[in-house]
């Protein structure tokens, strides 16, 4: 993989597409953006689009497709079953991952309930790299456990440690060795951590992972949604991997793997899901749920549309050269507002650039959700919509207690292909300047909170008149200017 390298001056991540669709955006001045996020119970997944500037919310579903996905759309065969497109995918995922079974489902979630409900039982105990929140709701709805053995470095948020994302192996055997091997259907392993800042692990943990699951005769699971960034980063910092191509370290990652599952919204920039294993009893297994939940066998609640445009955005992954636009433009984004002093998870994962709410609102206590609230300024501020990745996130146990979030984070995903470098360095700008305004920040209280996944749909107020007093000051500072 060369990288295209500048003359003169710093580094700057390079588009390698050009832009040939584009969409009008909205910018609503700052009065009208803090009365969108009242009325959006100051939750930013309740706002609607048309008040946001920027929409960093989340990189599932929104990454820009190419012109090759969208003509591919023009050509699916749409039949009940059967359909020329349902071959094409299932080829291209054999092509790729080497395995012999494609089980479609209508995204990640979905494929997490399937495997869920065949291998998960009472009392089954899930070992991890980190929990992804669907993924844990799915498995404590059959009865099961989530346990992390996550490496210790993973929850330092500054750190140079290069695959954060590891399994902890001493932890994994001692988690075994006490629950008994009976009990554990199978260790999940998510490329590209999602709650912990995207953060990758390497081509040899994994091997180890394998290794002791053989030992105790226990299936390998992998969560691939964001392998693309985890590919990526195997090939950059891997010594190991240094000379093996994208496709290789795939199929070399595949190979360890009884089950792949992918949420297609992030995989293959297209809207679906996939369940793939090379086992024939374990697709036996699921097949049968797939008509159940999702659609017959060849489209598995997919439109055949977005099955051709996965297939074409599956070998556009594995393109050396495209491969980097996610993190190299996270990087940037995350060194440009490092070098102003704001707190960020480094070193800077895939996804998005996750800012650290307890360094950026240390003076707000976890029970009143920093990151929840922070996230909230930004908006304000901006007109950006990231996404809590906290406590708010997490969810109350069974007799009502709220766990505090290992993590406080504000994520702001940069979906891939989608914002150019001056939008990115606008939105470091207007950080910056709630950086300096921090303590206006206060604190956020559930004003309605579901028992499941609250932080789709709870709603929340500020706890003061924080906001008048950000939007005052922002008045102040930045004149009539939006
Ligand atoms: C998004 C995501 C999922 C769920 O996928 P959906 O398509 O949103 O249902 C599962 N695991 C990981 C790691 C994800 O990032």
């Amino acid at each position: 993989m060369s990288q295209i390298k500048f003359f003169q001056g710093d580094n700057l991540p390079l588009e390698m597409h050009k832009v040939r669709i584009v969409q009008k955006l909205n910018l609503i001045p700052v009065e009208q953006r803090m009365k969108a996020m009242s009325e959006a119970g100051n939750n930013t997944f309740l706002l609607h689009n048309r008040d946001v500037f920027l929409d960093m919310l989340t990189d599932s579903g929104v990454n820009a497709m190419s012109d090759r996905q969208l003509a591919a759309m023009m050509e699916a065969d749409d039949s009940y079953a059967g359909s020329e497109t349902f071959f094409r995918l299932e080829a291209k995922i054999r092509e790729i991952f080497g395995t012999e079974f494609f089980l479609p489902a209508h995204q990640g979630r979905a494929c997490e309930h399937i495997i869920s409900k065949v291998f998960v039982k009472q009392d089954s105990v899930i070992p991890m790299n980190y929990h992804f929140t669907t993924t844990k709701s799915h498995i404590t709805l059959n009865g099961g456990r989530v346990e992390e053995v996550y490496i210790d470095e993973a929850l330092n948020i500054t750190s140079n440690h290069p695959f954060k994302g590891n399994i902890d192996i001493r932890k994994l055997v001692e988690l075994i060795k006490k629950e008994g091997a009976d009990d554990i259907p199978f260790v999940r392993m998510e490329a590209g951590t999602n709650l912990i800042g995207g953060q990758p692990f390497s081509l040899e943990n994994m091997r180890q992972v394998r290794k002791v699951c053989d030992e105790y005769g226990i299936m390998l699971i992998l969560d691939a949604s964001l392998l693309a960034d985890n590919l990526y980063f195997i090939k950059q910092r891997e010594k190991d991997c240094r000379n093996m191509s994208i496709r290789e370290i795939t199929r070399a990652m595949a190979d360890l793997c009884d089950i792949i599952y992918f949420s297609a919204r992030k995989l293959g920039c297209a809207r679906g899901g996939a369940i793939c294993t090379d086992k024939s009893e374990l697709a036996d297994k699921m097949r049968e749920l797939v008509p159940l939940y999702e659609g017959f066998l060849t489209y598995g609640g997919m439109s055949v549309r977005e099955m051709e445009a996965m297939a074409v955005g599956l070998k556009e992954t594995m393109d050396e050269e495209m491969i980097n636009q996610g993190p190299e433009f996270i990087a940037c984004m995350a060194e440009e507002l490092q070098k102003r002093g704001i707190p960020v998870v480094t070193p800077p994962g895939g996804l998005g650039c996750h800012i650290d709410a307890m360094g950026f609102v240390d003076h707000i206590p976890q029970t009143q959700y920093p990151a929840g609230a922070l996230a909230a300024a930004i908006y304000i501020a901006s007109g950006v919509r990231g996404m809590e990745r906290g406590t708010m996130s997490e969810q109350r146990d069974e007799n009502g207690v709220e766990p505090l979030s290992n993590m406080e984070l504000v994520r702001l995903a940069l979906p891939r292909r989608v914002f150019t470098l001056s939008q990115v360095m606008y939105a470091v700008d207007r950080i910056t300047w709630l950086y300096e305004n921090r303590k206006l920040i206060g604190g956020l209280k559930f004003i309605e909170e579901p028992r499941v996944l609250r932080f789709f749909f709870g709603r929340l107020a500020p706890t003061n008149d924080w906001q008048d007093r950000l939007v005052k000051k922002f008045r102040e500072d930045f004149g009539d200017s939006l």
